[in-house]
C-alpha cells in the first residue's frame, strides 16, 4: 500500500512560541530523526536560559490581563482551537507518525484524545465554580472560589507527543493561568502544529508558549521563580530523583507521572476470542511504547491445555503483525523511536533469557519489514515464557513490544504479582467472572484498573491516575482534578452589619 504524504517537508528548524512571536532558539541545534525512515526531517533548539526566562517573562505579562478575562470567554478560544485541531486532524496524525513512528490508526486516536481535552476544558465556566453556604453561623455567609495562580510550566515525554501535553494545557489557560509547554526534544513537530492552531484561535500573545529542548530546559523551568507549578509525564527515575524534589525545593505544586510494567492477569474463564486481540493491542500497540501497555501477562490456574491453547493462538497473532513506516495504513506496528531505545529492549530481552525465561517468539529481528527501511529502529514482537515475579523484565520498564508470561495458581497470587510490582499505573484483569473482576479492582495497586480493557485509558473528564512508583503527587492531570491543580482555593466569609 502506498505511504500517505508526509506533512514535514525539506529539513526545517523548529522555533519556539515565545509571547505570540517564533523564534529561532540560540542553543545548540540537534536532529529530528525519522525513526523509519532514518532520515533527518528537521532541527530543533536546545533552548537557553535567556529564552527560558523570556517564556516566563511573556506568560507572566499576559497572566495580568488573562485571569480578569471571563471564564465564558477564554473557553471561547478553546472552542475555536478544538475547531481547528478538528480541520487539522489528519495533518496533526501524520505530523506524529512522521516524527514518532507510531501507526497512522494510533496516531489518529491519540489526535481524538487530545481534541478530547480541551472539549472537557471547554466547560471551564461550570468546572471552576466554588462552593457556598448561607449561615454558617447567624448573618454570616462562607464562600469558595477558584483563582489561577500564574505561570506554569508543562513537561511532555516522547511517547504521545500531541495528547500528553493536553492533558495539562487546556485546563491550565482555561482556568485563567498562562503556560510554557516544553515537548520531549524528540519529537518537537506536534507542539509546534499545535502552537501555530493557537496562535490562528487568536489567543492573547504570551498566554500558550512553547520552549524546546531537554533536560537543561527542564532544569531552567524547575528553577524558575516565576513558575507556579509544574506538570510532568516521562519516567520514574527523572519523576522520582528531579522533577519531584525540585518542585519540593521551590515551593512548586506538582503533578508527576511516571513509568508503568503493566501486569494483565488472565482467568480461564475470560472470553479468548475477545481477549487476544486486546492483548496485542496492550503488548505491541504502539510500540509498546504505552505508559498503559501490557508488560507482563499472568495466566492464572494450572490448566495446561488452556495455558497451551491460549499461549498459540497469542502467539500466532503476534507473528502475523505488519511491522513498517506507520504512514502505510497496512503496517500495524512501527519502529520504536530510536536506536538507543532499540538497544534497550534487545538488552532486556538477554537479560529476562539469562534470567531464565525462555523464548517463545523471538521479535529482536523482524521477520519482514514492509517497504524499503532500515532495521536501526525495528523490532518484531517478543513472547518471553517462563517469566518470574521477581525477573527484572517484570520489575522494570522495557517500554517496548515484549510480553513475559508468568503463571500463578490462583487469583490471589495473580493480584499479588502486581502488587508488590514497583508500578502501578495499568493493570488489567481479563475474566468471565463478576467476583472475580470486583476482587481485582478491590485490591490491586493500580492506579487505572482494566477489567476485560487491555489498555487503561481515562477519557478526558477522568483523572489519569497512578500510584507509587507511576506517580507522585496527590491531584492527577485531565478533568475535574486538573482544574482543582491549576487554581488555588480561596474561602471567604462574611458578615454585614
Ligand atoms: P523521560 O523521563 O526521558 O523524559 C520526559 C521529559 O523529561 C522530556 O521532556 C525530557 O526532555 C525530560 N528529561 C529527560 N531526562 C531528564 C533529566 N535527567 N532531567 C530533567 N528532565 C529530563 O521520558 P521519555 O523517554 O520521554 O518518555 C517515556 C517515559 O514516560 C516512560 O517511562 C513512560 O512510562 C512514561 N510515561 C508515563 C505516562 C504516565 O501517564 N504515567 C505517560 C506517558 C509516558
Amino acid at each position: 500500500m502506498a505511504i500517505l504524504e508526509e506533512p514535514i517537508k525539506g529539513v526545517p528548524m523548529v522555533k519556539n512560541y515565545i509571547g505570540g512571536e517564533w523564534v529561532e532558539s540560540q542553543g545548540e541545534i540537534i536532529d529530528v530523526v525519522n525513526p523509519a525512515t532514518c532520515e533527518t526531517i528537521g532541527r530543533v533548539g536546545i533552548s537557553t536560559k535567556e529564552e527560558i526566562d523570556s517564556a516566563v517573562k511573556a506568560a507572566q505579562e499576559a497572566f495580568y490581563d488573562w485571569r480578569r478575562t471571563p471564564a465564558v470567554t477564554r473557553c471561547r478560544y478553546l472552542f475555536r482551537l478544538g475547531q481547528l485541531l478538528e480541520e487539522n486532524f489528519e495533518e496533526l496524525s501524520r505530523v506524529q507518525t512522521q516524527e514518532h513512528g507510531k501507526c497512522i490508526d494510533e496516531s489518529r486516536g491519540e489526535t481524538r484524545r487530545g481534541i478530547e481535552n480541551v472539549e472537557v476544558a471547554c466547560g471551564i465556566p461550570t468546572l471552576m465554580m466554588g462552593d457556598s453556604s448561607e449561615d454558617v453561623a447567624s448573618g454570616i455567609d462562607e464562600y469558595l472560589i477558584r483563582q489561577p495562580l500564574g505561570t506554569f510550566g508543562i513537561i511532555g515525554p516522547f511517547n504521545f507527543p500531541l495528547m500528553i501535553p493536553l492533558w495539562s494545557a487546556p485546563y491550565a489557560v482555561a482556568t485563567g493561568n498562562t503556560i510554557v509547554i516544553k515537548p520531549s526534544s524528540e519529537v518537537p513537530f506536534t507542539q509546534t502544529k499545535i502552537c501555530e492552531l493557537v496562535e490562528e484561535a487568536g489567543f492573547p500573545p504570551g498566554v500558550w508558549n512553547m520552549v524546546h529542548g531537554g533536560r537543561t530546559v527542564v532544569k531552567g523551568m524547575l528553577d524558575h521563580p516565576d513558575i507556579e507549578g509544574i506538570t510532568f509525564v516521562g519516567s520514574t527515575p527523572v519523576m522520582r530523583d528531579v522533577i519531584y524534589p525540585a518542585c519540593g525545593n521551590t515551593g512548586k505544586r506538582c503533578i508527576a507521572q511516571g513509568g508503568a510494567a503493566n501486569i494483565l492477569v488472565i482467568m480461564p474463564d475470560c472470553n479468548v476470542d475477545a481477549t487476544i486481540p486486546s492483548l496485542l493491542t496492550s503488548f505491541f500497540g504502539n510500540t509498546g511504547q504505552r505508559c498503559l501497555a501490557g508488560q507482563n501477562l499472568v495466566i492464572v490456574g494450572d490448566d495446561d491445555t488452556f495455558y497451551n491453547e491460549f499461549m498459540q493462538r497469542v502467539t500466532d497473532r503476534a507473528a502475523s503483525i505488519v511491522v513498517g513506516y506507520g504512514l502505510n495504513e497496512s503496517v500495524q506496528m512501527g519502529p520504536v523511536r530510536d536506536a538507543q531505545k532499540k538497544e534497550k529492549i534487545l538488552n532486556y530481552i538477554e537479560i529476562g533469557m539469562k534470567e531464565g525465561a525462555t523464548l517463545r517468539l523471538d521479535g529482536r529481528k523482524p521477520a519482514k519489514i514492509a517497504g524499503d527501511y532500515p532495521d536501526t529502529c525495528f523490532l518484531g514482537p517478543t513472547i518471553l515464557e517462563n517469566a518470574h515475579r521477581e525477573m527484572r523484565i517484570v520489575r522494570e520498564e522495557i517500554f517496548g513490544p515484549t510480553m513475559g508470561v508468568m503463571r500463578a495458581k490462583n487469583l490471589e497470587e495473580a493480584i499479588e504479582i502486581c502488587n508488590e510490582s514497583p508500578y502501578h499505573n495499568g493493570h488489567a484483569i481479563f475474566t468471565s467472572n463478576g467476583k472475580y473482576a470486583r476482587q481485582f479492582q478491590y485490591d490491586v495497586i493500580s492506579g487505572n484498573v482494566g477489567v476485560n480493557i487491555g489498555i487503561v485509558a481515562p477519557m478526558a473528564f477522568y483523572p489519569f491516575s497512578g500510584m507509587a512508583g507511576s506517580f507522585l503527587g496527590i491531584l492527577h492531570t485531565q478533568g475535574k482534578e486538573a482544574i482543582r491543580f491549576f487554581t488555588e482555593s480561596k474561602v471567604c466569609i462574611q458578615r454585614w452589619f
